[in-house]
């Protein structure tokens, strides 16, 4: 199964990505991950991303389509994958439309996990004081920034998946396994 798995940033979306891998054998797709990966092998690319990144602002569209459309090609997505991170503009939500359409791949399920911002503003802080390795756009400043751009260019995304009636919401508030079994219902309803 496909799956789309939307939310803030630090509503969780990661963490349920890993775990349904381990549960289902699918592949979790993560953007961001990718973005720092390409940081820390000094590219060209990942030189443009650290700075976009540590902005809290969006790499270009059609560069992070390329990155998705390719990805799926990988072997390691053939029984399914869950994407984390992507779409994040209304844009990149109607390219990945034609992209599934292309390759015939349905989408199964798209998952909003919805949290507040005061609790996504103190899970960020404590991920900065407890992480040796704080990620370089784990700061205060920056998840304010990435909140905001959230919220002009990716929240939009969420009435383009409900118009579809695609959409279904989980509440992120609640304990990491409770929020799993909430998405495990839905996927075992898709
Ligand atoms: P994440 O790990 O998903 O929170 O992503 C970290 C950062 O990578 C984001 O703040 C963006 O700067 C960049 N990024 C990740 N995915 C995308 C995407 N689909 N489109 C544009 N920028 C992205």
């Amino acid at each position: 199964m496909n799956i789309i798995l939307l939310g803030p940033p630090g509503a969780g979306k990661g963490t349920q990505a890993q775990l349904l891998t381990e549960r289902h054998g699918i592949a979790h797709l993560s953007t961001g991950d990718m973005l720092r990966s390409a940081v820390a092998s000094g590219s060209d690319l990942g030189q443009r991303a650290k700075k976009i990144m540590d902005d809290g602002q969006l790499m270009p569209d059609e560069l992070m389509i390329k990155m998705i459309s390719e990805r799926i090609e990988q072997p390691d997505c053939a029984k399914g994958f869950i994407l984390d991170g992507f779409p994040r503009t209304v844009p990149q939500a109607e390219a990945l439309d034609t992209l599934l359409e292309g390759k015939g791949l349905p989408l199964g399920a798209v998952i909003e996990i919805k949290v507040n911002e005061e609790e996504l503003v103190s899970r960020i802080e404590t991920r900065i004081n407890e992480s040796e390795q704080a990620r370089s756009d784990d700061t205060v400043d920056t998840l304010r920034r990435r909140l905001e751009v959230y919220r002009e260019q990716t929240a939009p995304i969420l009435p383009y998946y409900r118009d579809k009636g695609i959409l279904k919401t989980v509440d992120g508030m609640k304990p990491i396994d409770e929020v799993t079994e909430q998405i495990e219902g839905i996927l075992k309803a898709a």
